[in-house]
């Protein structure tokens, strides 16, 4: 630490003043962090922690990148500040960047979250529909146990029973159908109930009338509801069934975007999708700076061009697209180029995998899956049963860790309300070592704490 720290006057304050989020911090002693490089922080109290899951799934080129911090500093002394009504040098440079790395023409529209992200593409959607003939389409289709943010309409993508509770009714025109999660199928235990989880959205879109119906939101891999990993064929099926019905595909690559599933996209591990919309935030910037973005095709955009002074998108963020964020995500990217990021995670990924995939020789570890540097755990009483497994138990594999300087998460919803999946996430930039520190300290935990 750089100086002597009042760790306790720190703490004193912190439950004084600080509010934290998800928790009612008057109680535990919170883990301040003091120092950070690369995969590991120092906390106030001088323990060390390799940051198993990157912040919250963000801190993806892991502390202390000077270069980064340099682009930052570079940006603010120059123009420090101007909006996107108008234009700047590192907005332009980054939605080309941006529209390289997808492969295919896409304009993109900045913010600063994932939230913001989604509500944008809401916002497009429904005024693409309108703006090409058809005002009715305005409801959006995502999955449970999806997360796709917190404020009002991208809560209302969330289909997690637990976050939404103490805030309905969220806005209408929201609808949830069943993920491709065939650990526990609303379709059966059969090879092809993901498939069948597909086809679902093709019902409910008849149902409900496609001319009613915007569009429809999901993450190549369900990160937050618990690490669902579908068959490669599920999106595609998804995409078609989009397409047949003139419903935009929106896919949030949030969490999955620039690497962490071991594609520079996570779509991109599924042939023939080519999504309508597409929104990032956390690795765009590696969580250096607040960042969203919502890409669009030329299909969408083209629908907002023209000079009658009614179809501009009338929708603006003060600090949306913020000249040093985007500055920050430029130097990320072409660290991650440079540093062959996006093969690294893909190269080193499946030996990872199949390590942790060891665990489920131990009764209460009912699945483990993963894509990329994405890991879930799925923890259950038994097998056989695959009730999930009790609150003591899950809490101290999470404590057992932290006592050995691994933090690991924990998510899933997989009844409402209640969290069973062990998350893991570390930074892409990870060194082999610090893969082995949290492979190895996960199996001895779980042998020791059995
Ligand atoms: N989408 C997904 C898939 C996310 O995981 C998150 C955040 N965890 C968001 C959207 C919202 O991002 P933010 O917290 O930056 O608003």
């Amino acid at each position: 630490m750089p100086t002597e720290v009042d760790v306790k006057g720190l703490v004193e304050k912190d439950k004084e003043y600080l509010w934290h989020a998800m928790h009612q911090n008057k109680s535990a002693h919170p883990v301040i962090a003091a120092q950070g490089e690369g995969a590991w922080f120092t906390d106030a109290d001088g323990n060390k922690y390799l940051d198993g899951v990157s912040g919250l799934w963000c801190l993806n080129l892991g502390h202390g990148r000077k270069e980064i911090a340099q682009a930052a500093y570079d940006q603010m002394v120059n123009v420090s500040y101007f909006p996107l009504t108008l234009s700047h040098v590192p907005a332009i440079e980054l939605s080309a960047k941006i529209s390289e790395l997808l492969k295919a023409p896409y304009t993109t529209f900045f913010s600063n979250s994932g939230s913001e992200a989604n509500e944008t593409a809401f916002k497009i959607a429904r005024q693409y529909h309108a703006q090409n003939g058809n005002p009715g389409k305005y409801k959006f289709i995502s999955r449970y146990r999806a997360y796709h943010g917190s404020t009002l309409g991208a809560l209302s993508a969330t289909a997690q029973a637990n976050r939404r509770a103490k805030y309905d009714p969220t806005v209408p025109g929201f609808l949830h159908v069943p993920p491709p999660y065939s650990y526990r199928s609303s379709f059966g235990d059969q090879p092809n109930s993901d498939l069948m989880a597909a086809d679902y959205i093709d019902e409910v879109i008849n149902w409900e009338g496609s001319e009613t119906v915007a569009g429809v939101i999901m993450e190549p891999f369900i990160s937050g509801g618990g690490v669902i990993v579908p068959s490669k064929e599920y999106l595609t099926r998804v995409a078609e069934i989009c397409k047949k019905h003139d419903v935009l595909l929106i896919i949030d690559e949030v969490v999955s975007g620039f690497g962490r599933t071991g594609e520079m996209f996570g779509y991109m591990h599924s042939d023939n999708v080519q999504p309508d919309i597409i929104t990032m935030a956390k690795g765009l910037t590696s969580g250096y700076a607040p960042l969203g973005a919502t890409a669009v095709s030329e299909k969408i955009y083209s629908k907002f061009q023209g000079n009658d002074g009614k179809k501009h998108f009338s929708h603006v963020s003060t600090y949306g697209g913020h000249p040093a964020s985007c500055a920050v995500a430029l130097k990320n990217i072409e660290i991650i180029e440079r540093e062959g990021i996006v093969d690294r995670v893909a190269r080193l990924s499946d030996s990872i995998l199949s390590e942790l995939r060891e665990l489920t020789a131990i009764d209460k570890v009912g699945e483990v899956r993963g894509v990329g540097f994405l890991y879930g755990i799925e923890l259950v009483e038994d097998k056989e049963s695959k009730t999930p497994a009790p609150e003591e138990y899950i809490n101290s594999i999470i404590a057992a860790c932290k006592d050995k300087g691994l933090i690991i998460g924990r998510n899933g919803d997989t009844i409402p309300g209640y969290s069973n999946v062990l998350i893991i996430a570390p930074p892409l930039s990870s060194t082999e070592e610090d893969l082995h520190f949290v492979v190895d300290t996960i199996k001895e935990v779980f042998y020791s704490v059995q």
